[in-house]
């Protein structure tokens, strides 16, 4: 099958590592037969050193005529790096804004899985750990109290702030379409989170998610409160597997499962909109105190274009084929730096992602 890719390296350990993901998917499209067409942009830093603005009209045009774009990170160091001298509206992260703004991404997608393998670096007791966990947190991205209504004011010599947050059913119903319709293609059960026993916002958003739940009849739906979610997570993580919620109860659920994980370097992401299309990347940012040194850590990013094959391409057998052989590769024991530990191989960035791209046929990494 041919596939237009939109690669954005970025800035730091972004080429190194954005390299490293498209050697794996040549050996994808060598073993499976397809064919991906690549085009690289520049975004952050790197764009601004080029074309003195941190995204330009042509390489937003090139991203959106792209079936998916897989990206590095973008930024450095911002005491020392000369693009935050810049005023706010030029500097790295407003390009990374208005790219995720332009392409209309709504969905927010962090797969919290836990590899045996490196279950010692999980800070959860064994007991609790048990058979490992594999859950997704869907974030709703464009709505809900960071985007209301607010205002800090004073009434009778007293100061006061509000916020506000609203939902309509649209934004709720085209999320939980999503959420429901990628519970399909992994155990077919959906939690979705809510404060309903508070919240106007979150009544309707359970409504909402029930009325959508009677289009998949065979994904399980549960509400669960979010207080008692983020209790749930760290006493029962083996309990979930997508978990469906709104903006700010997910930016927080999102960070609390990825924590459980372990490393920064394995944390992959995706941000979807109403097509397949999606935008996809690591959780973590551009390490500007590694770049260039071979040290980063590929494997986020290598799982970042598994999920880009699952859920733009609908490759879901070439997916598991990435996912199965960074798991392979652990278990042979190699490890970059940031999760090394006593008894394995210490590998930098390249040979960390040859030994995943030779493990894609399945033989061996040997
Ligand atoms: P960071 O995630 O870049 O680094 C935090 C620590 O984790 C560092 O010690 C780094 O060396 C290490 N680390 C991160 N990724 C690693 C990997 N793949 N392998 C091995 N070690 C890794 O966070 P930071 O230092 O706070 O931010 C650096 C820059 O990245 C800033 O400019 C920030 O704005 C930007 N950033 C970008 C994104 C993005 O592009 N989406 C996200 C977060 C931060």
């Amino acid at each position: 099958m041919k596939h237009k890719i939109v690669l954005i390296p970025g800035d730091g350990i972004g080429p190194e590592i954005v390299g490293e993901a498209k050697k794996v998917l040549d050996h994808v499209c060598q073993k499976y037969g397809h064919e991906f067409q690549y085009e690289e942009v520049l975004l952050g830093g790197a764009s601004i050193d080029v074309h003195g603005v941190p995204l330009t009209d042509e390489a937003m045009a090139t991203a959106k005529s792209a079936d998916a774009v897989l990206m590095g990170s973008i930024g450095g160091d911002a005491a020392t790096s000369p693009w935050y001298r810049l005023e706010p509206s030029k500097r790295p992260e407003a390009g990374l804004l208005r790219i995720r703004k332009g392409l209309n991404l709504f969905a927010n997608l962090r797969p919290a899985y836990l590899y045996s393998q490196l279950k010692d670096a999980c800070p959860l007791r064994p007991d609790i750990i048990g058979e490992g966990f594999d859950m997704l947190i869907m974030r709703e991205l464009t709505g809900g109290l960071y985007f209301g209504e607010r205002k800090t004011y004073e009434e009778n010599g007293i100061r006061a702030a509000m916020d506000t947050l609203v939902y309509n059913e649209e934004e709720i119903r085209r999320i939980a379409v999503k959420g429901f319709q990628i519970a399909r293609k992994r155990r077919n059960k959906v939690t979705s989170v809510d404060k309903a026993n508070v919240l106007d916002s979150s009544r309707l958003w359970r409504k909402v998610v029930e009325e959508v739940a009677a289009d998949y009849p065979d994904v399980e739906l549960e509400h669960m409160l979010v207080d008692n979610c983020a209790m749930q997570l760290v006493r029962d993580p083996g309990q979930f597997d997508v978990i469906l919620t709104e903006n700010m109860f997910g930016d927080i659920l999102s960070d609390e499962a990825s924590m459980v994980t372990g490393s920064i370097g394995m944390l992959s992401s995706a941000s979807l909109n109403e097509t397949r299309f999606g935008l996809y990347e690591p959780s973590h940012g551009s390490a500007p105190d590694i770049a260039g040194q071979d040290k980063a850590n590929p494997i986020a990013t290598i799982l970042s274009a598994a999920m880009m094959l699952r859920y733009s391409l609908d490759l879901d057998a070439e997916a598991d084929a990435v996912e199965q052989a960074v798991e392979k590769v652990l278990e042979e024991g190699y490890r970059t730096g940031d999760i090394m530990s006593d008894g394995c191989t210490c590998v930098g960035t390249r040979e960390m992602g040859d030994l995943i791209a030779k493990a894609i046929w399945g033989g061996g990494s040997h």
